[in-house]
């Protein structure tokens, strides 16, 4: 097997001190990929690198940037039959969900493609005589992009399509569990043609993550930092990049909710419930992770969705279509059975699945959840949903904001003015009526609120997280000075 290397100024280089690490497919044990494991010297030349790319590639025209990511999203479509096979291997991933992510990824580069020529300032009146004062935004310099691996495809592709379209250089820092995906995108990208320098990956082993990410931010030409994973990490990048006065972009954990009420579509949101629980088994950021029920409509809701989720498949995803795959390790299936458990302990009931043969964990629906059990708080991240029965409107409300989270929501009710103004008192950056929790477009401001962090990926709300907004003037020289 191939050690995947390093991508520095172009050139496809190992660790400076030769060391490796590997990632093991999770369903088998053995190993997946074997990768470079960058160190602190090796970050420090890859900003070194991207700086020296930036004046060349932050002046060349919006129509060239635009051509190459095209060509970009060309080439990582191409490749996505490799991209599925290092998502099977690395982490257990399903073809469906393989291929969702390169179109969402390939579409994301398409749409940083269009807005290269978006980018754009204004003219504001001066007080002053003769003055020609203007906002303009120029790219900020080189960006630090950190991705995680449960979308891999998708999430790598918005760590770096906005900052180049946006032209800055980047650095990329991959995920230690799908460091061979994200390689194949970076590559998928560079090979359209981008000037050396200008995108950078490095992939790390899990014991030194902190001091690469620690002298990534600190280095003087990084100017903006983006980064998408846990709440626990992203406060700690958070207050890496307030010391070093770098802006940062974090797309954190979430605990999204539904609000079932009792005017909805029960068919209609039983299958959204279902897709929002179990898609690529319950591991993106807008899970839906709990169910927040009207007493009224409760016990024909969980009826209809433990028929559903009874009827969903979990295997080995390179054997067949099945619909759920691997959870990412064993270590995650011993703390979501362990979430599952103390549920039933204090009272819940499992009203499908339940169970786990080593990686592969039974889609699993529990009903009558408290806020005594830890899974009404805490990001399960696997395969479950919790229904929390309600009373009231008020009651839903309360529920669905009763967390740290506040990432993605949905609510389903066919009188749709009512589920508007529910949907403006939910504290979430998302909010889809009569849609699932989960739900992505290029196009889009996404992002969070509270502990899901904060700034926006998405069309001209990525403009403003990647360019600096400066304020120039053309001035006649002849004003009069008091001294
Ligand atoms: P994670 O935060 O555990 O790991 C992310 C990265 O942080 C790793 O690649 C690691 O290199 C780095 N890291 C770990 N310790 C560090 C340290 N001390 N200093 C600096 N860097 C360190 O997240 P994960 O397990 O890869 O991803 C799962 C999480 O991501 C979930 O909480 C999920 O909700 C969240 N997520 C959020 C979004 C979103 O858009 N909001 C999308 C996908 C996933």
């Amino acid at each position: 097997m191939n050690v995947l290397d390093l991508l520095i100024e172009g050139e496809k280089v190992q660790a400076e001190d030769g060391r490796t690490f590997t990632r093991n497919n999770p369903l088998t044990g053995g190993v997946a990929t074997e990768a470079a494991a960058a160190t602190v010297t090796d970050a420090k030349r890859a900003a070194d690198a991207a700086a020296r790319a930036f004046p060349e590639w932050s002046n060349t025209g919006p129509s060239e940037r635009r051509r190459l990511l095209l060509a970009a999203a060309d080439n990582l479509e191409a490749r996505a039959d490799e991209i599925a096979r290092a998502m099977a291997d690395e982490l257990g991933a399903t073809a469906a969900w393989a291929g969702f992510n390169v179109m969402l990824g390939a579409g994301m580069l398409r749409e940083a493609a269009s807005m290269t020529t978006m980018i754009k300032g204004e003219v504001i009146p001066s007080n002053r005589p003769g003055s020609l004062a203007m906002a303009i935004r120029q790219p900020a310099g080189v960006v630090l992009a950190m991705a995680p691996w449960n979308a891999p495809v998708i999430l790598g592709v918005r760590s770096i399509a906005m900052p180049l379209a946006c032209g800055n250089t980047v650095v990329m820092k991959s995920s230690e569990l799908s460091p061979r995906t994200h390689a194949l995108i970076v590559e998928a990208i560079q090979d359209a043609g981008l000037p050396k320098g200008v995108l950078n990956v490095l992939s790390n082993a899990p014991d030194n993550a902190n001091e690469i990410v620690e002298a990534l931010i600190s280095h003087s030409a990084v100017r903006r930092v983006n980064f998408t994973g846990s709440t626990r990490v992203g406060r700690i990048i958070a207050k890496l990049a307030a010391e070093n006065l770098k802006p940062a972009l974090l797309e954190l954990g979430g605990k999204a909710p539904m609000v079932v009420l009792d005017d909805a579509d029960l068919d209609a949101a039983v299958a959204a419930a279902a897709f929002g629980a179990y898609m690529n088994q319950g591991q993106i950021c807008m899970s839906t992770e709990r169910l927040v029920v009207m007493d009224t409509i409760a016990d024909a809701f969980v009826d209809k969705l433990t028929a559903k989720v009874r009827s969903l498949t979990v295997g080995d995803p390179r054997e067949g279509n099945t619909s759920l795959g691997c959870v990412v390790d064993k270590g995650a299936v011993s703390r979501i059975m362990g979430l599952v458990q103390d549920a039933e302990d204090k009272g819940a009931k499992i009203m499908a699945g339940g169970y786990a043969d080593g990686v592969l964990m039974e889609a699993t629906l529990i009903d009558h959840v408290t806020p005594s059990m830890r899974i009404y708080t805490e990001e399960s991240f696997g395969p479950t949903a919790s229904v929390v029965r309600v009373a009231s409107v008020d009651e839903a409300v309360r529920v669905a904001n009763d967390t740290e989270y506040g990432l993605s929501a949905s609510i389903f009710g066919r009188d749709t003015v009512r589920a508007m103004n529910v949907a403006k008192r939910i504290e979430s950056g998302i909010c889809h009526i009569n849609g699932p929790t989960v739900h992505d477009e290029a196009q889009m401001p996404f992002g969070g609120v509270k502990d899901s962090g904060y700034g926006r990926f998405g069309g001209m709300a990525a403009i403003e997280e990647f360019t600096t907004l400066r304020w120039i003037t053309i001035q006649d020289g002849q004003p009069h000075y008091p001294i």
